[in-house]
């Protein structure tokens, strides 16, 4: 899942940058409106945490026009305290939900876990496939009841795949939200995590369609 953040004050971009690496997302930052625009527009992240108060170009102003080309991706916006005003508009505008400064890096984590959840229609922090839990809270992996370890980046694609369950999803699309932008990427590298996770979780969970990508569902073959 790859994250971008939109944030201006560098304290708290580095705060929820570290605390977001540390829950295993991919990140992304940026200081100013206009950067922030044209990422969100030609990038695809999984979820955007937006600053209002920018510069160039202020944030409502960003996330009116990432809409009105509809980008649909969930925004968290964070707004100052008591500007009650902001958090009407920023709503009103096309955020998913907000959060008011200072707040506790702990509720933002969890926030960004339940919109990222309910944007692709899962409802739960316990996630399942063919005998496959990911427990998206605790960051821990199970098949057939029996805890597995894996790698950060292998953690990253199959929850990727599980939160995307029962759809294809294109090699070129897992690269865009699992790495960042200082990483190398690759469609090799790519096939190396698939096969290490094939080893962990059996052969038989991610199936690879040939040309199209790579899919995680509940029928096994
Ligand atoms: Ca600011």
């Amino acid at each position: 899942m790859r994250i971008l953040i939109v944030e201006d004050e560098l304290k708290i971009a580095q705060s929820v940058a570290a605390a977001l690496v540390a829950a295993n997302y991919t990140v992304d930052a940026v200081s100013d409106g206009e950067e922030a625009w044209f990422r969100g527009d030609t990038e695809n992240y999984d979820l955007v945490i937006l600053d209002l108060g920018l510069p160039k170009m202020d944030g409502l102003s960003v996330l009116k026009r990432w809409r009105t080309a509809e980008r649909t991706m969930p925004v968290l916006v964070l707004t100052a305290r008591g500007a009650w005003m902001e958090r009407v508009e920023g709503i009103d505008a096309g955020a998913d939900d907000y959060l008011v400064k200072p707040f506790q890096i702990e509720e933002l984590i969890a926030r960004v876990r339940a919109l990222i959840r309910r944007s692709v229609g899962q409802g739960s922090a316990l996630l399942t496939a063919g005998g496959l839990a990911v427990d998206t809270r605790q960051m821990r992996i199970q098949m057939g009841g029996v805890p597995v370890a894996v790698s950060p980046l292998e953690y990253r694609l199959i929850s990727y795949l599980i939160h995307h369950k029962g759809r294809v999803v294109p090699p070129t699309e897992l690269i865009g939200h699992l790495y960042g932008d200082d990483d190398a990427r690759d469609a090799n590298a790519l096939e190396a995590v698939v096969t290490r996770l094939r080893k962990k979780l059996g052969q038989d969970l991610i199936e690879t369609r040939r040309g199209f990508g790579y899919i995680v569902s509940d029928l096994r073959a």
